[in-house]
């Protein structure tokens, strides 16, 4: 019987535990907080549009009012100059007469007369002053209650400021038309410039407008009911934007704000989401860190013990074989130095003492002093080290030390990460500006999405064989830190599968 063997991927709960965290606890409510916000703007809206509509009423209303006023003042007037006698005699043409007497248009009334029981016509006034009704409303029951169809009336005072009668009159169309509607708003209208209010025969067009508009959308309307006005119609609008155009511009506004309110959340939540991710993923890196380095101590330990004991006991059973254990042990006690040597200056890089001494280096020598110490064992391993050295490099400015052990960093990585084809290539060359010191194999390369990574703290590839390497993850950091603190950079051009060059870049000395 055949048994499949199944991987089966642990599920990354780190990972779905966080973002679960950040969609319950953030996400969900600031979406439905942005959804509440937004209802709440387009019924602030509709709201806006209604308060204001009944602003809109309210001033047309008083406008209406005013106008009415000044009618019956100016009807007041006009009595007042065709005198007494003459209201209470009440026929037209005596009153038109009396009129333009006074030097007032004649045509200005209908009809205008006075009411007044109390007052005798030619100086018959005979009623006493007790007589004589108190206030407007016993005036109304004295002269009978309502007023006169297609009339206006206003109390008529006595000079004791009592009324003692009612003027009733009515505006002839053509004064209402002509003069009487537009005086009012050329006096009265002056400081409403935003306004725009359009009067309109009740069936015709209109006879007056306070600010000339093209627009035949007004906001209100009311008809007038005072009988010398016949009717007409009052018409308001605002004179730069519409009620409902205003309140959409504020609508817009406000979603825009928060819109942008949203954006921020989601920048700032995706920043805190990236930053709590990349912390548990430094803690996941550092946690293999610490099974990577015991493995990579205790093996080479181990080698060195065992073979230290055969030796010390005597059990060697020829010369090449001693020899063969004695450069296992060398061997493994450099692969031991190297991999102390870079956890020791990764703490002083993290802790901030890591100290360069820079001065004049000639790369050629630090090159062929690296090789030298290390093509016996390179070589040992089954590699081809190939170097090649350009002629008259220029001097850099840098840490002997420290560029020997990033190249040396290159150099175990091109072994540890070569399979089938072992050869490594040291080209040290000159161009514009920098020495490149480039160390190229025909290993398993790095994808592409991998190559900005592997220079990150801990960080190893996913690809298996890597895994099959062991390491530190903090080889190319430690290049990188040391590449910066020269002015220089790392770089890398790798193919999976086909091999990867790895270039330190110095600046020249004496450049920028
Ligand atoms: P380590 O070698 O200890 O894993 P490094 O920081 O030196 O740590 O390298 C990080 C990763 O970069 C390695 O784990 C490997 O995935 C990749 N890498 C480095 N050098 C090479 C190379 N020459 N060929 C293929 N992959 C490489």
């Amino acid at each position: 019987m055949s048994t499949a063997a199944s991987t089966v991927r642990a599920p990354d709960d780190g990972k779905s535990r966080l973002v679960s965290i950040f969609v319950g606890a953030v996400l969900l409510p600031s979406i439905a907080l942005s959804y509440v916000s937004v209802r709440f703007a387009r019924e602030l809206t509709e709201t806006r549009i209604h308060t204001d509509h009944r602003r809109a009423e309210k001033t047309l209303y008083y406008i209406e009012r005013d106008l009415v006023q000044s009618a019956h003042a100016k009807a007041l007037e006009a009595a007042r100059a065709v005198g007494t006698e003459t209201l209470l005699d009440g026929r037209l043409q005596a009153v038109r007469q009396a009129l333009a007497g006074s030097g007032l248009d004649e045509s200005m009334f209908e009809a205008l007369h006075l009411e007044a029981p109390s007052i005798r016509i030619a100086g018959k006034a005979t009623v006493g002053r007790d007589e004589r009704p108190e206030d407007v409303r016993e005036l109304m029951a004295v002269l009978g209650g309502s007023p006169r169809e297609g009339e206006d009336q206003v109390p008529w005072l006595g000079s004791d400021g009592r009324p003692v009668g009612m003027l009733r009159f009515k505006f002839s169309c053509s004064y209402v038309h002509g003069r009487l509607v537009k005086e009012y708003f050329e006096r009265e209208f002056v400081g409403l410039s935003q306004l725009v209010v359009r009067v309109t025969e009740p069936e015709g067009g209109p006879i007056y407008e306070t600010a000339p508009t093209s627009s035949d959308q007004f906001e209100v309307e009311r008809r007038m009911e005072s009988p010398s006005f016949r009717g007409l119609k009052l018409a308001l609008r605002y004179k730069d934007v519409s009620i409902a155009g205003d309140a959409r511009r504020w609508q817009l506004w406000t979603l825009t704000l928060l819109g942008l309110i949203d954006l921020t959340l989601g920048a700032g939540l995706y920043l805190v989401y990236s930053n709590v991710r990349r912390e548990m993923r430094l803690s996941r890196l550092k946690s293999d860190f610490v099974a990577n380095v015991s493995h990579e101590l205790k093996t080479p330990l181990a080698l060195v013990r065992l073979f230290a004991e055969t030796l010390e006991l005597g059990r060697v059973p020829s010369k090449e074989k001693a020899a063969q254990y004695y450069r296992i042990i060398n061997k493994e006690s450099q692969r031991l130095t190297q991999l102390i040597d870079n956890i020791l200056d990764f703490s002083r890089i993290e802790a901030g003492r890591k100290e360069y001494r820079l001065g004049p280096t000639d790369v050629a020598r630090v090159v062929a002093e690296v090789v030298e110490a290390y093509r016996f064992p390179i070589e040992q391993q089954g590699f081809s080290l190939e170097v090649e050295v350009a002629p008259d490099l220029p001097e850099v400015i840098a840490d002997q030390e420290a560029l020997a052990q990033a190249l040396l960093n290159l150099m175990n990585n091109a072994i540890k990460f070569s399979r089938g084809e072992k050869a490594i290539l040291l080209r040290v060359t000159a161009e514009a500006g920098f020495v490149r010191i480039a160390v190229s194999d025909k290993g398993i390369g790095v994808a592409k999405a991998e190559q900005r990574k592997i220079f990150e703290k801990f960080y190893r590839a996913e690809d298996s064989l890597v895994h099959e390497t062991k390491g530190s993850g903090l080889g190319l950091p430690l290049v990188k830190h040391i590449l910066d603190a020269h002015g220089g950079r790392v770089e890398v051009e790798s193919q999976p599968g086909q091999g990867s060059t790895f270039s330190l870049v110095l600046p020249v000395a004496g450049r920028g």
